[in-house]
Parts: C-alpha cells; structure tokens; sequence
C-alpha cells in the first residue's frame, strides 16, 4: 500500500507517550503513513508565540492536509489563545463528530444500549470570540449563526447519517429564545431533512434534549447542534458512554481534517506511562477510514474491541470486576497482539465499501431585498431610570425616526416599564423609521445623539429581507 504523508504533532503532558503507543499500532496493523511530525503547543507558546503553532507547522497542514494531534496544554492566562479553536477555525474544520458508544459490560456504564454520533458546528456560534465591555457593568459576547454554516454542519450530519447506516438525525436548538440565530439552525435542519426522507428527524429544544440526553441517551442516534450546546453535551455523552478517555474525534474541513482525542493534556499523569491511549487511537481509526484504508481501520478497531473485552484495561476504566491494569505500552502492545481478531459479544465494525465523506457544498446565495427601516442606539446611561432618557433621547429622533421602546437587557421598560424591573446602565434604544431610510439618515440620528451628549455605545441597523424583520421584539414588546 502506498503511503500517505500526515502530518503528527506529539503534544504535551501524557500526548507524547498515547502517540507512542498510538502509532505503534497502527504501524503494526499495517497502516501505510508517511509521517511529518510538527510542534506546537506549549514549548511554541513559552517561546513567545502566542498562537502556540509556528509558519512551518501551517505550511505541513496545508500540504498533508491531515493532520493526526495529540492533546496540547493551553498555559493559563497570559493572553494564550486556544490552540485548538485557533486550528479549526484557520483551516475550516466546521464539522467535530463524536461517536459515543457504550462498551458494557466490559466498560461500566449505565446507559449500556447507547450509541450516541455527535455532530457538532466547530467555527460559529459564541465561539467567534468577539467580546466587548460595552459600560461600567455590562459585558457582551456576539453569537454569530451563518446560513452557510448551518447548511453545512446539517448537511454533513445527513450525509454522515446515511453513509454510516444510521436511522435518525435529532437537532438541538435553543429558538424558544433565540428566534434569530437558532431559529435559523431549526429551519435549515427542516429544509436540509427534507432531501433525506428515508432518515427520521426531530428537533429538540437544548434543554430538555440534553436532560433527555443524560438520562435516556438510547433514544438518540446522530444528533447536530450548534458550537457551545455541542462542546458540552459531546462530552456529557462521551462521559456517560462510559469515559473521556475513551473519546475520539474527527474534525472535518474542505481541505483539511484533524484527528484527535476528546481529553486534554492530563499534565497531573504524564510521563508516567499510565494514560490510556484508546481516544487517540480510535481516532487514528476515523483517520484511516478518512484517508482511504479502511481494512486497516477495520483490524485496528476490532483488535481494540477485543482488547476491551478481554478486559484488558488502564487504570482510568474502573469497574466492579476492575482487575489487574496495564500501562499505556502494555495497552498497546495487547492491542497489537490481538490484531486479526474481532470481539466475540460487542459488535464488530465493519469498514468494508465505506467511502470517505464528501464534504457537502453550500448553495449560492439567495439576495433578498434588503431595507433599513430603524435603528436600535445602545446607550451607557446611569443618570436616571427609563422615562428620564426617553426625554433625552425623543428630541432627537428628528423627522423621520420615532423612539418606539426602550429595553434594559432585552425587557422593555419604555414606555410603560414596571418599578420592579432590575435595570443596569445598559441600555437599547430602538427608533422606528416612517419607512425605508438611508445609512446618512442613520448616521444623521447617530450625530444628534453624539451632539446632545448620550454616551452612545453602538448601534445595530433594523433592516427587512423580503419584508420580514430581521430583528427581534423586545421581551414584553
Ligand atoms: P484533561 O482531559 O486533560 O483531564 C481531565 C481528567 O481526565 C484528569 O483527571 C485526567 O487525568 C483524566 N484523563 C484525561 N485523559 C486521560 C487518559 N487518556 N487516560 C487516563 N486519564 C485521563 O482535562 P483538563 O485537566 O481540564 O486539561 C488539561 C490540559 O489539557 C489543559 O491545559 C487544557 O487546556 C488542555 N486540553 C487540551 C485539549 C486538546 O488538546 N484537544 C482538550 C482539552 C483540554
């Protein structure tokens, strides 16, 4: 078989020794991997680059195009970015799947019939970063949800579904609240679903499908969310599958794909030698399917299958029956003697005529007419409550604009607030316009309110697409 180049970055605290041990085997199953290894992570972030990852790391990423990671440790403060995000969001690693599969008995747990796929959106949501202090007490993070980002995540955890055999496809939103942003993620996972009829589909408020989650989590499949609903529900599911340390995860790009375990660094067991390399090796196996070797995926895993049913174990996997445990090499090396084998009472998998993924294309953009017909006016105000600023702020509205409400942390609280309100000094002034205006006509409003001395914080446009709101109500509107 010939080889093909990836692209090994050995990480920090246990990361180098599960990549050992990783490696090891799918070398001895017969992986054919043409190996550049990089460094990134601590020792690059003590050096002074506080990204944690150099030129020459990108320029092998580019060029492998996959890349296989051991956990890395993000130093505390200091500025240090997320390594991590950072590489997902640069090389468009929108889509993070994590399967969660029970291994009972041989792995406790109490969900032993769960066999959960988390779909997850890797790019978007809270976790574009942008964060400001707006006043004295008010802090912002900006939750950004992309028509394009949606398509794709949703897409993918169709196409995932039908290529891995799967039955059902549930989404989590959260747009009881977030009519906008999650309503958007709930509409397109109901206009995607209906390309995919022989799949069923349903769609969950996050609470109570994270509730259900953790309790029931049988009665799930595929399930697609947004970024921050599925960084913490994949590792409820991984956790209650029966441990972290068994988790692994495929972060798929366009262009390139990334490989790694759901644990981190683990800094307080490294070096010696008891870490369980099983996430890092599993996904080494989402690697080889993605790659193309699939009979090598399929003999690593069943080997790995059988190594867990023998109840070869690290210490980490506890149980009532927990016996003798093994080191990270003694894991890897009973993996390594069992290659050839497949599991007797778990299930094996079968990789045969899996195909890797293609990731899905978004459709071109639809221009809908757009209109600016308002402006909401964010105002750092601490002089007063709401009827005194509505006084301040109706002169200047001028002649196309009318001040229609004032809210304090999104509850409306002008005209006709209630005293028992909590207000801060934070406040969303939203002036309606008699029609369509123009952004001079904005700027004109925005030159009286710097004029008569409001400390105006920002400003957010009311448009219109196709006659429909593209803003939400106040609470209490
Ligand atoms: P962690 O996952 O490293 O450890 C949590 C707990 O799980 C610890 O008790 C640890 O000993 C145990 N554990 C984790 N992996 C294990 C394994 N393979 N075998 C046995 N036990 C294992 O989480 P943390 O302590 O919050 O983070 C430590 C460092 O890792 C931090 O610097 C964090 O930023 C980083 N981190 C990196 C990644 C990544 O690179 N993908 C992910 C998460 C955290």
């Amino acid at each position: 078989m010939s080889a093909t180049p990836i692209t090994v970055a050995y990480g920090d605290g246990i990361g180098p020794e599960i990549m050992e041990a990783s490696l090891r085997v799918l070398r001895a199953a017969g992986a054919g991997l043409d190996i550049e290894t990089i460094e990134i992570g601590e020792r690059v972030y003590h050096r002074g680059n506080s990204a944690g990852i150099g030129p020459e790391a990108w320029d092998s990423l580019r060029s492998t195009r996959v890349f296989y990671k051991a956990p890395i440790t993000t130093p505390q403060g200091g500025g240090f970015k997320s390594l991590n995000v950072t590489v997902r969001k640069t090389l468009g690693l929108f889509a993070n799947v994590r399967p969660c599969a029970a291994l009972s008995p041989f792995v406790p747990t109490r969900h032993p019939g769960m066999d959960v796929v988390i779909v997850r959106e890797n790019e978007e949501d809270l976790y574009a970063g942008i964060e400001h202090r707006q006043t004295q007490d008010v802090y912002q993070c900006l939750k950004l949800i992309t028509r394009p980002g949606c398509e794709r995540i949703v897409r993918y955890a169709f196409e995932y579904a039908r290529a891995n055999g799967r039955r059902k496809v549930s989404c989590f939103t959260k747009d009881n609240i977030m009519k906008l942003t999650d309503g958007l993620f709930h509409k397109v996972f109901d206009a995607i679903g209906a390309e995919y009829p022989e799949i069923e589909q349903e769609h969950w408020i996050v609470d109570i499908g994270a509730a259900r989650l953790a309790d029931t989590p049988e009665i799930f499949d595929v399930i697609v969310m947004p970024n921050l609903y599925g960084d913490i529900l994949s590792d409820v599911a991984a956790e209650i599958a029966g441990s972290v340390g068994l988790g692994a995860s495929a972060n798929i790009g366009e262009h390139v794909a990334m490989f790694e375990a759901i644990h981190g660094s683990a800094p307080m067991i490294a070096g010696q030698n008891i870490a369980n390399p099983s996430g890092l090796l599993l996904s080494g196996v989402m690697m080889l399917v993605h790659i193309g070797q699939t009979a090598v995926a399929e003999r690593v895993h069943n080997a790995w299958l059988a190594t867990i049913e023998d109840g070869v174990r690290t210490a980490d996997i506890t149980g009532p029956d927990a016996g003798d445990t093994v080191t990270t090499a003694g894991f890897a090396d009973a993996v390594i003697a069992r290659l050839g084998r497949r599991p007797t009472r778990l299930k094996p998998v079968n990789y045969a005529g899996a195909t890797p993924m293609r990731v899905p294309t978004v459709a071109p953009r639809v221009a809908a007419d757009k209109r600016i017909v308002g402006m909401d006016l964010f105002v750092e105000w601490a002089d007063g409550g709401a009827e005194e600023l509505a006084a301040r702020l109706q002169p200047i509205a001028g002649h196309r604009f009318a001040l229609q409400m004032i809210t304090n942390r999104g509850v409306k609280v002008w005209p006709g607030g209630l005293p028992e309100t909590f207000t801060t000094d934070h406040w969303r002034c939203r002036f309606m316009a008699d029609g369509t205006v123009t952004h001079a006509e904005l700027a004109g409003l925005v030159q009286r309110a710097a004029a008569s001395g409001l400390d105006f914080i920002k400003t957010e446009n009311l448009c219109t697409f196709d006659g429909a709101p593209g803003y939400s109500l106040g609470q209490g509107q």
